[in-house]
């Protein structure tokens, strides 16, 4: 696996593999590596890409009391985890390569952003897709692969690309989870023992939640039971909701297919995740 620093060497990179024939697939991540992200690297290789993963603790998407100074950062252990999986390049551009002094340019998707996440973490999608934005164009890989945990996140990506005539083809990965169901995040290693035994309980009450949906229940009232069962065990619930899988409204009848969205802390841990809710249409 090649280590490369600078966009120079990334688009040095780039440019030898497409002179070889050979097509490029992108998985961009914060790094604290884990099954989840292997997961999107998995899927590049799987479709026969020369695959760069890229590593960078993007500080414009932390909030003003989040966890930025904190976020693990344990570039040492992914670099080796990404080369015995095989991984082609780790790119690792500098914040000042990414922000140099004069950066004045954001890049906003609006409506998506309205909800969910984007109403509690103000400038957090901003900050994502600025920098998705400027990597994708700095990459310009055939295919760049998100992960569907952060679904919100991969629709407001998938918005830019296709606004900003991004030629990348942008592929969501299914949620890789631990086997008690709790979905893989960097995050997780924040959790402490007790709150770590509690934290599957997102993900069973989402199953429980798009079944009683499935079955006909009232939505609103299903909500706000599960909402409070969730507090009753200790979380702190930032939202529970239906919605559409693209726009991200709220979907207050089930008509047609939806997702449900939670986010809630345990302690100082902000854990998301998200499931389908099918009917017949
Ligand atoms: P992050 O390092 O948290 O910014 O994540 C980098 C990429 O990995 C994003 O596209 C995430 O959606 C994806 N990802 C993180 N956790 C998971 C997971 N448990 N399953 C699938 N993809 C994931």
């Amino acid at each position: 696996m090649q280590k490369i620093t600078s966009l120079k060497e990334c688009r040095a990179a780039v440019v030898a593999l497409r002179q070889q024939g050979l097509t490029v697939g992108f998985v961009p991540t914060m790094g604290a590596l884990h099954d989840g992200h292997m997961a999107l690297a998995q899927q590049s290789m799987r479709d026969g890409h020369k695959t760069i993963v890229s590593i960078f603790v993007n500080p414009k998407q932390f909030g003003v009391g989040e966890d930025f100074s904190r976020y693990p950062r344990v570039e040492d252990a992914d670099a080796v985890l990404l080369e015995q999986m095989g991984v082609d390049f780790l790119y690792l551009p500098a914040v000042t390569q990414m922000y140099p002094d004069g950066f004045a340019t954001q890049v906003r998707v609006q409506g998506i952003t309205d909800y969910l996440c984007g109403k509690t973490r103000v400038g957090h999608f901003e900050g994502v897709a600025t920098v998705v934005t400027k990597l994708l164009n700095q990459v310009q890989a055939d295919t760049a692969y998100f992960g569907e945990k952060d679904w919100q996140q991969f629709q407001v990506i998938k918005r830019l690309a296709l606004d900003l005539d991004i030629s990348t083809h942008i592929v969501g990965v299914p949620i890789v989870r631990e086997e008690d169901g709790l979905a893989l995040s960097s995050r997780n290693r924040y959790l402490n023992a007790t709150d770590r035994a509690k934290a599957p309980l997102l993900y069973i009450t989402l199953c429980h939640l798009a079944d009683e949906i499935v079955a006909g229940g009232d939505v609103a009232a299903l909500l706000k039971t599960a909402t409070h069962g969730l507090t009753e065990n200790g979380f702190v619930v930032d939202y529970l909701e239906l919605a559409d899988a693209t726009t991200l409204e709220p979907v207050h009848n089930m008509q047609k297919p939806a997702r449900l969205f939670v986010a809630a802390r345990l302690g100082n841990t902000r854990l998301i995740d998200n499931v389908g809710v099918d009917i017949a249409e």
